[in-house]
């Protein structure tokens, strides 16, 4: 039965990092369980147009949509956990809102009125979060970037205001995150800052509808009746958010909460059926009693942010538990690696992947990383730069080309095995304008990659302005490195491998953006299987055996 769409915003107090994202996409997943269609949408404050262009130190790893959006990497949180594909919809900034009111106000729209930021950037705002309910959505959850009370998160705190407003309590709720620190000193819970901060929502005209605590220790039935009476909400409305061991505990802990029954209550909403969670429930069996322990390498440059690669640290836990497998990714810089202490820096480990990144920093240790484990048969997969830097690799010692590289580190090169891809040629604009989202890709035949996905046609997401230089394949692929993925259309090479070793890969795509935990990503598990074939092979650390 459709209903009417209903609105869920989510809001954070008292500081940032609280896990609004891991909040809203685990309620997204439990009412999903229930039979609801559910989509969501993250407002992020910043002037940027999108995160494309802002350094992965600013604001972790980039997220990239099927149809091209550089987004938050909340939006992957959101595919996930529910499995759902998102779009440039799902992810509104104040640049891209600024950006569509300046424009319609150059083409006249505002026929002559003074354009304001309520109306004009409210309704704007309104407008993006109504949109994705075209698309018949029974529930929309909202995350505002953010915390309240900062300046640039006010327009979207009025939008939601107005919205509640117009759409009446019952269709329109808002959840409240917020933190509960514990004082060491006087050995309590301290409800104060959650206190003030939902006295903050309330001077924009918004009182909470449901308080998620974020707390260290159990809430007691004191502290939540406390809350519950200076924050006037119904004592069930207080909602405890203990630190878990790990953010796909979230949605069970807020069903034992009851926060999604809590939610359909204030929406008026009829319980479809119990949740089932059981393919959920089924991961988590296997994340939490694994048979086996391996370490795989992560060499990367950003490694201080381990946000910088969140999708790849989460398609790793997903791998991990498909195969009864902990997965411990060691993160190593990659300036740090040079030929006198990559064997010391690696022999430990089952496997490394080597990621993907921009500019000249590190380069240099992600060749020598990569020659390591071509010549000792170690597992190796190369993702985007890293598969650049693997035939990079290939080219210098194998093909005899010195001085071979990509022309993004080095235009004048002799041998430009990676090189600008012509489209990219003539552009200057540096936002969203890299080769963007899904391509398709055709697999060979006898290649790993088609055993792997066990079919011809797949569809990964990219983003990136290199290429495999095809004036070089036949070379190639004459010493034994094979192209096999081929865009159909362009004849780009997506995938090479190297069939005579264990297990070596490059990707020019980025696999880590489709994995998600009901549906682990082919490449992210066939490559943790084969780096727990090497660990036992060659009994490496002290592995939990069958
Ligand atoms: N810098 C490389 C390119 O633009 C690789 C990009 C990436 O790793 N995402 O092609």
């Amino acid at each position: 039965m459709k209903i009417m769409t209903k609105y869920i915003f989510v809001t954070g107090g008292v500081s940032s990092s609280l896990g609004k994202g891991i909040i809203a996409a685990s309620l997204g997943k439990l009412l999903q369980s229930r039979g609801f269609s559910v989509s969501i949408l993250k407002l992020d404050p910043y002037i940027n147009v999108d995160p494309g262009t802002l350094n992965p130190y600013e604001h972790g790893e980039c997220y990239v949509t099927e149809d091209g959006a550089e987004t938050d990497l909340d939006l992957g949180h959101y595919e996930r956990f529910l499995n759902i594909t998102t779009s440039q919809a799902n992810n509104v900034t104040t640049g891209r809102i600024y950006q569509t009111v300046i424009n319609k106000e150059r083409a006249g729209a505002y026929l002559g009125k003074t354009v304001q930021v309520v109306p004009h950037i409210t309704d704007e705002i309104k407008r993006n979060i109504m949109n994705l309910s075209n698309k018949e959505y029974d529930i929309i959850l909202v995350e505002i970037g953010g915390t309240v009370g900062d300046i640039e998160s006010l327009p979207y705190i009025e939008a939601m205001r107005q919205m509640r407003w117009e759409l009446g309590r019952e269709n329109c709720l808002t959840i409240h995150l917020t933190l509960i620190p514990y004082l060491k000193a006087a050995g309590e819970l301290k409800t104060k800052p959650a206190q003030h901060s939902v006295k903050e929502l309330l001077s924009s005209g918004v009182q909470p509808d449901i308080l998620v605590c974020r707390t260290e220790h159990s809430l007691s039935m004191e502290l939540r009746r406390k809350l519950a009476l200076f924050c006037n909400l119904d004592f069930g409305s207080v909602v405890e958010a203990r630190d878990a061991d790990s953010i796909y505990d979230v949605p069970l802990l807020m069903l034992k909460e009851k926060l999604d029954a809590t939610v359909l209550t204030k929406l008026r909403l009829l319980e479809r059926h119990e949740p089932k969670l059981d393919r959920w429930k089924s991961f988590l069996g296997l994340l939490k009693n694994p048979l086996h322990e391996i370490k795989i390498g992560l060499v990367g440059k950003y490694i201080e942010l381990q946000d910088a690669y969140k999708s790849i640290h989460e398609a790793f836990v997903h791998a991990g538990a498909a195969n009864e497998c902990k997965v411990q990714l060691i993160y190593i810089h990659s300036s740090h690696i040079n030929p006198s202490n990559v064997e010391e820096t690696l022999k430990d480990l089952s496997g490394v992947i080597v990621a993907p990144g921009f500019g000249e920093r590190g380069i240099e240790g992600k060749i020598t990383t990569i020659q390591y484990l071509r010549e000792n048969n170690v597992p190796f997969l190369g993702i985007c730069l890293g598969m650049q830097c693997a035939v990079v690799e290939f080219a210098q010692n194998i093909l005899g080309m010195k001085g071979a590289a990509s022309t993004e580190m080095d235009p004048n090169t002799e041998f430009p095995v990676i090189d600008m891809m012509a489209d990219q040629k003539n552009i200057q604009e540096k936002g969203g304008t890299m080769r963007l989202g899904a391509y398709p890709c055709e697999l060979k035949k006898d290649s790993r990659a088609k055993l792997i996905y066990g079919k011809k046609n797949i569809t990964e997401r990219h983003r990136h302005r290199f290429e495999f230089n095809n004036a070089y394949l036949d070379q190639f692929e004459q010493a034994g490195m094979k192209a096999a993925g081929i865009n159909p259309d362009t004849k780009l090479v997506e995938i090479v491998e190297i069939p005579s070793h264990r297990w070596f890969v490059g990707v020019q795509f980025h696999p880590e953006y489709k994995s998600r935990v009901e549906e682990p990503h082919p490449v992210f598990v066939d490559f943790v299987k084969a780096c727990l074939g090497f660990h036992q092979e060659y009994n490496l650390g002290n592995a939990k055996k069958k």
